[in-house]
């Protein structure tokens, strides 16, 4: 780091950063380093050493335009001069109406009333509560547990919690304050195959055991994201449709990661060409500008609640609906949609097969998988973060690992060329391992 009054300030603050800033999953007392961004631009983060990284994470799905881009600049700054909040209760507001309209429009079929929530994981409890409040209001109150997926992954506050992954640290942390859900197997059957025996047979029999106290199976539909950035077939939720309408199960699909094209369909539920009952949006909803989800649901659904002795959905958020988030979030649709957006996701998806294939050759490396525009490079081991992280900067790209998993989703807007540096550059670290 320089001496230059920059670079001190530079260091003070990186140092201020270290003593009192808490990250995502990180330990105060070994804090692992972090790096300064100054700037981002298309897909190049500007970092404060002068250094520019090619991002390989779109912000965790999310910056699916690029960074900076004028036309959602316009949307946040035009909204900004009207106003930039107001609350939701009793006020309504243009972007926030024109944004379920394009929502209704594009979500699969059916799902026409929308709650905004303000993160994913909100939204996903706001599933949930609509979920079980739906079964109260059917004087159906037993039905209040959920069946979730093994390797599944749906938010950190606590309903969400309690539907991820039961082996992962949360519900032994937790015990005790955490729902006791009912867990089927984590999909086998691989993307692009009919569903095989065992899922079908796990599905079927949890389905007909618990129907009776089972409000909702939640899934992310097609590919399992945080817990294991796992692809599975399209089939299986075919049945998960059928076997949770056969039982009186509500289907929960969680399309935060997965939503707006990044599988190569608009929707994952679009692969299997189903409706769930309930559906979460979120992360590439405002191409990464801002916090924003929502959770869509039928009017059938909505009504019963509505109908109820509450009378009333039970959430409502202060910044609810935030007028820049969903001005800019319509920004984002629209650029979303006035591309061939499909055929981008297939060059990509190509583009990834190609470039990460030699990966397959390296000894470290036991899976190399691409879907859409995700691309997986799966280890024997587990990486230490600490000691690739810096790598991977060196490197000039920016990639964050976890467990054994090298994963990239980058924005849509990656050139051909960037790509093919981006996946040398992984390549070459990998190759050091
Ligand atoms: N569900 C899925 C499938 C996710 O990938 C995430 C975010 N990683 C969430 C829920 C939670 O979203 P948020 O981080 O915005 O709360």
């Amino acid at each position: 780091m320089s001496s230059s009054p920059e670079g001190t300030r530079l260091a003070q603050q990186l140092r201020f950063d270290q003593q009192h800033i808490w990250h995502p999953y990180a330990s105060m007392t070994q804090p692992s380093p972090v790096f300064m961004v100054t700037g981002a631009e298309g897909v190049r983060l500007h970092l404060a050493e002068g250094q520019q990284l090619i991002d390989g994470m779109a912000s965790w799905w999310s910056v699916i335009h690029g960074y900076n881009h004028p036309r959602l600049n316009q949307a946040a700054q035009q909204q900004l001069e009207r106003f930039a909040h107001v609350m939701f209760g009793g006020l309504t507001h243009e972007p926030a109406v024109e944004l379920a309209q394009r929502l209704v429009d594009i979500t699969p079929r059916g799902l026409d009333r929308v709650f905004f929530a303000d993160s994913g994981s909100v939204s996903v409890e706001v599933a949930i509560k609509m979920a079980l409040q739906y079964q109260q209001a059917r004087q159906r109150p037993e039905k209040n547990r959920l069946i979730s997926l093994r390797r599944g992954y749906h938010g950190d506050t606590f309903a969400a919690m309690s539907v991820c992954d039961p082996v992962t640290g949360m519900h032994q942390l937790f015990k005790g304050a955490l729902a006791e859900q009912i867990f089927l197997p984590a999909p086998s059957t691989p993307w692009g195959e009919a569903i095989n025996s065992n899922d079908l047979t796990a599905l079927e029999h949890t389905l007909a055991q618990h129907h009776h106290e089972v409000a909702a199976l939640i899934l992310e539909p097609v590919v399992q994201g945080a817990g294991g950035m796992r692809f599975y077939s399209a089939d299986y939720l075919r049945h998960a449709r059928r076997l949770c309408d056969q039982y009186d199960v509500l289907l929960i699909a969680d399309e935060i990661a997965t939503g707006f094209g990044r599988t190569g369909a608009l929707f994952a539920c679009d692969h299997a060409g189903i409706t769930p009952d309930i559906l979460c949006v979120g992360k590439a909803l405002t191409g990464g500008y801002m916090t924003l989800a929502a959770t869509l649901t039928q009017a059938h659904l909505a009504d019963t609640i509505s109908s109820s002795g509450a009378g009333c959905f039970m959430h409502g958020p202060t910044f609810m609906a935030n007028p820049l988030a969903c001005a800019v979030a319509c920004e984002s649709i629209d650029l979303l949609l006035e591309q061939d957006w499909y055929s981008r996701i297939q060059q990509l998806q190509q583009q990834l097969r190609t470039e990460l294939a030699p990966a397959a050759q390296l000894s470290c490396v036991s899976d190399v998988r691409c879907l859409g525009g995700i691309g997986v490079i799966e280890l024997h081991q587990p990486v230490s973060l600490q000691q690739i992280q810096p790598w991977f900067v060196e490197q000039g790209v920016w990639v964050r690992p976890f467990g054994k998993l090298v994963y990239i989703m980058p924005p849509y807007i990656i050139s051909e060329a960037d790509l093919k540096f981006l996946c040398a550059a992984i390549i070459r670290v990998l190759q050091r391992l």
